[in-house]
């Protein structure tokens, strides 16, 4: 019999170097740029090594990219944080890290509120997390390995797909990727708790950017977002920006899809409508919120534009880009928001036919200007506005969609759907099962509110 003590016995029982990895799960809230964080977070977990997890129950390293735009929002990430104290319970060597902006909101004790986190991560911070899983493994603070509570049996091998599909490293990852091409926000809309978590605007050099490009794999990324909290103020020339990148990057079919978030209608100048409509592979989409259909709210809002500066801007695209999609958010219940101001809201959605928009309950924000005006409009009186305006929302969208029926659409194939360069979802059956990442034609045969259905016509 062999000493269980031999040195051979001993090695073979060591974790291989694959099974040694420490696995990672990211919980990401909110918006795109938070998902752009948690790819970079992820991006460094990769290079030190780590796998990531199919679920949080079986991670080592936990990740919760939090967002406080809105209350909801606050309160889901701060649910699932308390949650997590339950999986530390059974995996004691389990480690949390609450990063985004719930880190930076100020009044918070986070130490004090979840006592159970070991890591906390500012936006903009990812360092912080390279120096903490560095001292982790220094000092051998993650002992034991995720291999020793499942010794003997086989572990799925997220990356190579053996033993289980591959685990995704950040939720939404597909054919899609987000590059942040600035930080923070200066504009100070009296509703928003942006500028306080995030901090001041940066924008990124436009070299940074285009090596970032270069480096990215267009077998498998076919639609890149270049995100803001207001790319048009992009420090360097947003125009310039994009010219820039179809310079360096070549145009062409199996180029990606380029898109860009957020665009702040005080700042969309005709240079950026005119970079859009001659570059080959940025797409003839503009999200841009208007959040509300009243002046004084807007001024209130602190927003720097009225509504017929809106309008007229939304001709100007129009007239250079005919049948570009214009998206938009709106917010209802605005403090001292009267009926009649509310109406606006509805009168300039359908006066602009907008092709979706996000709609949103006004949420009280701490240490914002709004924060100082009474919130005096009540929650039954925000949810039947919401409801109301939804309404709108829908009608309009479908008489916009409406308008494409029997046309063909060039689709970003993603499934059993896909989306089409003004970034309407549509549903098509396919004969053809290898048009994964790949633009098709469709031919749209109906529509709905929400999406289109269609029958690819060519791959
Ligand atoms: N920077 C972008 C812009 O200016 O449109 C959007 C950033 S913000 C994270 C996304 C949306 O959240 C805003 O367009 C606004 O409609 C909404 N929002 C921000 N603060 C809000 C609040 N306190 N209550 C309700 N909605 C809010
Ligand atoms: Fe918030 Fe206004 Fe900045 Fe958008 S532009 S992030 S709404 S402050």
């Amino acid at each position: 019999m062999e000493n269980p003590l031999s040195a051979k016995v001993i090695k073979s029982r060591l974790p291989t170097l694959k099974e040694k990895s420490r696995r990672y799960f990211i919980k990401t809230y909110g918006c795109q740029m938070n998902v752009a964080d948690s790819e970079k977070l992820a991006g460094i977990l990769d290079a030190a090594g780590y796998l990531p997890a199919e679920s949080a129950g079986s991670a080592d390293l936990l990740l919760i990219n939090t967002c406080v735009v809105r209350q909801h929002a606050e309160d889901r990430a701060a649910w699932y944080i308390t949650s997590a104290k339950g999986l530390k319970r059974e995996r004691p060597h389990l480690k949390i890290g609450i990063c985004g902006c719930l880190v930076t909101q100020p009044g918070r004790d986070l130490k004090k509120q979840f006592p159970h986190v070991d890591i906390f991560i500012a936006p903009n911070q990812p360092e912080k997390l390279k120096e903490f899983i560095s001292s982790s493994t220094k000092a051998s603070l993650w002992s034991p390995f995720s291999i020793l509570d499942g010794e003997g049996k086989k572990r799925p091998s997220p990356r190579s797909g053996e033993g289980g599909p591959r685990a995704k490293r950040v939720e939404g990852e597909g054919l899609t990727k987000y590059l942040t091409i600035m930080q923070g926000c200066d504009n100070f809309c009296s509703y928003c708790i942006v500028p306080y978590v995030r901090g001041r605007e940066t924008s990124r050099p436009i070299d940074e950017i285009i090596e970032e490009f270069k480096k990215l794999d267009f077998n498998h990324i076919k639609e890149i977002y270049l995100l803001g909290q207001n790319v048009n103020s992009y420090q360097y020339g947003f125009a310039n920006l994009l010219r820039t990148i179809e310079i360096n990057v070549g145009v062409g079919e199996y180029l990606p899809w380029i898109r860009f978030m957020t665009s702040h209608p005080r700042d969309m100048s005709d240079e950026i409508i005119n970079a859009v409509a001659e570059s080959h592979n940025v797409c003839e989409f503009f999200h841009l919120p208007i959040q509300h259909g009243d002046d004084e709210i807007l001024k209130k809002m602190n927003r720097g534009y009225t509504i017929d500066y809106y309008r007229k801007l939304v001709d100007r695209i129009r007239a250079r880009i005919p049948g570009a999609s214009i998206t938009s958010d709106v917010i209802v219940g605005f403090p001292g928001e009267t009926d009649d101001q509310f109406r606006r809201t509805l009168y300039i959605i359908e006066e602009i036919g907008f092709d979706a928009v996000n709609t949103l309950a006004y949420s009280v924000r701490p240490a914002t200007a709004a924060s100082k005006l009474s919130d005096d409009v009540p929650q039954k009186v925000k949810d039947e506005r919401l409801q109301e305006v939804m309404q709108v929302v829908e009608e309009v969208a479908l008489v916009q969609n409406q308008k494409l029926v029997g046309t063909t659409q060039a689709v970003l194939v993603e499934g059993v759907s896909g989306r089409t360069r003004t970034n309407k979802i549509v549903k098509f059956v396919s004969p053809r099962n290898d048009l994964l990442g790949r633009v098709a034609s469709v031919k749209i045969t109906f529509a709905r509110s929400w999406a289109l259905e269609g029958e690819i016509s060519d791959g």
